[in-house]
């Protein structure tokens, strides 16, 4: 008799991981070189991108009447946590499917059609600007504007931190279609106002300039300059005014998929870890022989399970079209969670390898800016925390 309740991964989810599985035998040859190319040049290497679209990857959020595989976001976080798990992860997979949940959700029927062939191909390579440097994590404060120009806009302003501004094809740039002063003067909520647009990322009067950051493997981040920058009518997303409730459709997945990454990055600590305390010997025993080495692998491996749950839970909500409202609860958990465990895992493996943690080859200290954004973006886990205390536990607002 059926409970009701299955944790067997179904067979289209089962066909996206054999098509990772696939791409990651094909790959092994170039995997050394690719993670070098990854974490010590910050250059994610372009044929990867292609083979992750025809395996099928980037287009699983994507439905089929688009080209895509239309596996939804559980196929997209079990294959992003198995290519993090080989240290392959890309971030563009997350910021595309941003882009592509925004279309899918908030688009016109022209706008699908045109863009998400393109995405599922891996032709249309999408970043993502939201942050500014003087708004912080309170984002609806941004500046950037879009003011109308006929039936497009024009954008002025400036992003930062945005991650491969310099190899996307597009932008989704969030920018205010109302001052955040004009709405407090009418008495309008901060969530109106607020428009999406894609920008091409070559369009005349955008600059950009490279920060000295690390963070996201095989990218760089930028400082945008928008001055004056045309949006054709068709790059508008939604209604320019009330664009928020699609931007949560896109932020959602953005933090299901970042915890589906962290899952990943201590996996691949966890397997070096465990190796290594097999081999490494300087007493009588395996290093593995010692408690003190194994306990906080174990200790990896439960809340390991424990956040793996939680993921996937959240992405299976949004895959079932649940209110962004509770999608988000379980994203945002999900997130902390899963980040958290990132850092400990990197840290564990770290301590286990010795002097070897720090020696670039092994991968593990370039793991570690990796891991450790994660608690701060997408977005910061205190924040995390006040959410979840406000709406899910009632508690009075503490900020
Ligand atoms: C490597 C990297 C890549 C990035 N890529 C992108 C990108 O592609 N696109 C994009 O738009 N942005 C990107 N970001 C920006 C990132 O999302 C922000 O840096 C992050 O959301 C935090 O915002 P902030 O830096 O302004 O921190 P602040 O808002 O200045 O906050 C600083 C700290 O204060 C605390 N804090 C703030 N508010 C509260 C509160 N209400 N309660 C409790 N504590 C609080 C938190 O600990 C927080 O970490 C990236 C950042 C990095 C470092």
């Amino acid at each position: 008799m059926s409970s009701g309740l299955s944790f067997a991964v179904g067979e289209e989810h089962g066909m996206i991981l054999e098509a990772v599985e696939g791409l990651l035998r094909k790959i092994e040859p170039q995997r050394e070189r690719y993670l070098k190319l990854i974490f010590e040049e910050q250059t994610f290497p372009e044929e990867l991108w292609g083979e992750m679209a025809r395996a099928g990857i980037i287009g699983a959020l994507v439905p089929e009447e688009y080209g895509g595989t239309g596996l939804g976001l559980l196929g997209m976080t079990l294959a992003l946590e198995r290519l993090s798990a080989a240290g392959l992860t890309n971030a563009f997979c997350i910021l595309t499917t941003m882009a592509n949940m925004a279309l899918l959700r908030g688009g016109s029927e022209e706008q699908k059609a045109h863009w998400m062939p393109r995405i599922a191909s891996g032709e249309a390579k999408f970043a993502f600007a939201i942050t500014e440097p003087d708004a912080g994590t309170n984002s609806f404060k941004m500046k950037t504007r879009a003011t109308r120009d006929g039936d497009g806009f024009r954008l002025n302003g400036s992003k930062g931190w945005i991650t491969g501004a310099n190899v996307a094809d597009y932008i989704l740039v969030v920018a205010r279609t109302t001052s955040y002063e004009d709405l407090k003067a009418q008495g309008l909520p901060k969530t109106y106002g607020l428009g999406l647009f894609i920008v091409d990322a070559r369009a005349p009067g955008l600059e950009m300039q490279v920060m000295d950051t690390a963070g996201i493997e095989g990218y760089k981040q930028y400082m945008l300059y928008f001055d004056n920058v045309e949006i054709p009518p068709e790059h508008v997303l939604g209604d320019p005014d009330a664009g928020a409730m699609t931007l949560f459709q896109a932020l959602n997945p953005e933090r299901v998929l970042a915890a589906a990454v962290a899952l990943g990055m201590s996996e691949f600590a966890l397997q070096k870890a465990i190796a290594y305390a097999h081999e490494r010997k300087v007493f009588a025993s395996p290093i593995g022989a010692y408690q003190a080495v194994q306990h906080p692998l174990a200790r990896v491996k439960i809340r390991q399970e424990a956040a793996r749950l939680l993921t996937y839970k959240a992405a299976w909500l949004f895959d079932q079209h649940a209110s962004p409202h509770e999608v988000g609860h379980f994203a945002n958990m999900a997130k902390h969670m899963s980040s958290e465990l990132a850092v400990d895992a990197v840290d564990a493996a770290i301590q286990t390898h010795g002097g070897n943690g720090f020696v670039r080859e092994y991968h593990l200290i370039n793991l570690w800016a990796p891991a450790r954004l994660l608690k701060t973006a997408p977005i910061n886990n205190e924040m995390i925390l006040n959410q979840l205390a406000e709406h899910m536990l009632g508690l009075p607002r503490s900020y």
